[in-house]
């Protein structure tokens, strides 16, 4: 199996041209400790994903849903950028991307130094109120969560030490959902759920971004889901060449001009380093961060 450095020259050769547009997936978090998650629902991939209708419905499933969120959080929380968002960030710095679309719900591109970056399925950190779309922070909806809970997260931890968020039925019995401040209605996490559309001028704005580009640049994403997938059929219709990376094959392979299998984590940093510089030279005159002990 050849290295990183294999794949990059043509990779570079089509980025070079700026006017790129990366639409990223879930493969490029996963290198943050973030499980790579089939979509926006917050639920991992073993589990069949939380559609809306079921959560506005169920009421069970729904307690089910908040107590492995509840957990789930504290990995989100805690995730912070790999070197895979900071590469992109660095490309986006020096004019050759021109816009981020990503997939993902953690924040992290824009936590790594990117602008205007457009999420597609929403903000897990975000919460909004089904009754009088109140949105608040989900830093305060996890402190009312374990006041609410007290000792649940050290119990769960007790039967799943490797953090694993699977629960039984007792201990979801045991969950205790709460409601909005204000009105008292249903809580959901500010993010689009299956079965749940992408809200309209924010798909148009995307594909506005896709048709001004020169390069669709797709990071770790499978194309799975129609959600994504349709930004790289529009980029082939309009003739803006495609280039996929990613670990395994996706569903939008057929219209690649390009397709790499490598680490983003690796190849985005060779790729930046390639074509802005190499970011240890400014870095360690800045002291914008203190010196490792
Ligand atoms: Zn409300």
């Amino acid at each position: 199996m050849g290295g990183v450095e294999d794949v990059i020259e043509p990779v570079a050769g089509l980025v070079a041209g700026g006017g790129v547009v990366v639409l990223s997936g879930a493969g490029l978090s996963t290198e943050s400790g973030i499980p790579d998650y089939r979509g926006p629902s917050g639920a991992a991939r073993r589990h069949s994903p939380m559609t809306y209708q079921t959560f506005v419905g169920d009421a069970l499933a729904r307690r089910r849903y908040w107590a492995r969120s509840y957990l789930g959080w504290r990995l989100i929380a805690r995730a912070a950028p790999n070197d895979g968002h900071r590469a992109v960030a660095r490309l986006q710095h020096a004019d050759l991307v021109s816009g981020i679309i990503t997939q993902n719900v953690d924040g992290l591109h824009t936590a790594a130094g990117s602008r205007d970056v457009v999420e597609l399925h929403g903000r897990l950190d975000e919460v909004i109120c089904l009754g009088c779309a109140d949105r608040t922070s989900r830093r305060d909806l996890d402190r009312r969560l374990r006041l609410a809970n007290p000792g649940f997260v050290a119990r769960a931890a007790a039967i799943n030490p490797d953090g694993d968020v699977d629960l039984d039925d007792a201990e979801v019995a045991g969950f205790r959902t709460v409601d909005c401040v204000s009105c008292g209605g249903m809580l959901k996490p500010d993010v689009v759920f299956f079965g749940e559309m992408v809200p309209a001028a924010r798909v148009q704005s995307c594909f506005a971004m896709v048709e001004r580009a020169r390069l669709l640049l797709v990071l770790g994403s499978s194309l799975t889901v129609m959600s994504g997938r349709r930004f790289v059929l529009r980029a082939a219709k309009r003739g803006v060449p495609v280039v996929i990376v990613n670990q395994g094959p996706t569903r939008g392979d057929g219209y690649a001009r390009l397709r790499v299998d490598a680490p983003l984590g690796r190849l985005l940093p060779a790729l930046a380093d390639r074509l802005v510089g190499d970011p240890s030279a400014p870095a360690a005159t800045t002291g914008a961060m203190p010196a490792p002990a």
